[in-house]
């Protein structure tokens, strides 16, 4: 069984990233990348999310901003910053921290992102043109994992991947990407009967649920590989939504939590910012 290290992946791509942001400063002192972070409220863990990817940007040498609102704050004011933001020409991304505290409407202020500065992948522009095949930005927790994929050259064509979890935010951009690399995908949700009879089949299992060690040994086929996207809190420490210990008794590669998925979101967010900083200044 082989571990896929997020972190260590993580870490090579923001190198990677470091150093041509390093060298398009030398070819162009005004050169500048910079992400603008938007957090609502007081949640806990969205300020821990928020100050990783601003230490993150530190790291790379992206500019990073935060916009930080009261949970009172309404939804106009919101969408007047992120208006503020689109029309800030040395703004790169825009990422708005989700969730938002109870009773805005997400998916509203969401959309008030330019297309071209949404480096989440969520606005229906950047959702449509990922399922219409014209991808400009798509959101960050799926591309890591095709990222850590592709970094241990697992082969994705023709293979049977299963995944479980259906957000917007995972698993139907990752259905997408699954399929752009050929791979036959089955998605399954809390409706799907027989999930084990199910996830059994795969070659590749992907879970994004948000249920502590849901994914048990009895549900995956010896010699799958498994990624495991999910976050928990719990009172044994951060666990995924994998069964770690017995389930890489019988995968041929995992990825553990903390140290897989996770890093991979922060290090695509950068990359991102990146990519959006040429879709506005290259094309338009
Ligand atoms: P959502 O709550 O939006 O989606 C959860 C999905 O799991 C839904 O599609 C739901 O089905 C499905 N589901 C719930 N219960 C079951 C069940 N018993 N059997 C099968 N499917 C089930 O969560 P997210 O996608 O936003 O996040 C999922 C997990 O991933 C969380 O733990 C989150 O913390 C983590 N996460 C990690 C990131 C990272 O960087 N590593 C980034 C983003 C999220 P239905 O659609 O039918 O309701």
């Amino acid at each position: 069984m082989i571990i896929l290290d997020g972190k260590a992946t993580a870490q090579k791509v923001k190198s990677e990233l470091k150093e041509i942001i390093a060298k398009r400063k030398e070819e162009d002192p005004s050169f500048n990348l910079s992400l603008t972070v938007i957090l609502v409220g007081e949640n806990p863990a969205s300020q821990v999310y928020v100050n990783n990817k601003i230490k993150a940007c530190a790291k790379v040498g992206i500019t990073s901003g935060l916009v930080s609102l009261p949970a009172t704050v309404s939804e106009q004011e919101i969408i007047d910053e992120i208006e503020k933001l689109n029309n800030d020409d040395s703004v790169d991304g825009i990422l708005l921290q989700l969730p938002l505290p109870k009773g805005f409407n997400e998916s509203k202020i969401i959309n008030h992102i330019s297309p071209l500065k949404d480096v989440d992948g969520l606005t229906y522009i950047q959702q449509g043109r990922l399922y219409g095949g014209k991808k400009q930005l798509a959101p960050c927790t799926p591309m890591g994992v095709m990222r850590i994929l592709k970094e241990y050259n697992i082969e994705l064509e023709g293979k049977n991947v299963v995944m479980i979890g259906r957000s917007i935010l995972v698993g139907k951009p990752l259905f997408e990407l699954f399929l752009d690399a050929n791979a036959t995908v089955t998605v399954c949700h809390s409706r799907t009967k027989n999930l084990k009879e199910i996830t059994q089949k795969a070659n590749i299992v992907t879970i994004a649920v948000g249920s502590p060690e849901m994914l048990t040994a009895d549900m995956v086929a010896d010699g799958a590989v498994v990624i495991d996207i999910g976050i928990n809190r719990t009172e044994n420490g951060l666990k995924g939504d994998v069964a770690f210990d017995e389930v890489s008794k019988k995968a041929s590669y995992i990825t553990p939590v903390p140290g897989g998925v996770g890093p991979m979101t922060i290090a695509m967010l950068l990359s991102n910012t990146l990519i959006a900083h040429d879709l506005r200044t290259k094309n338009g």
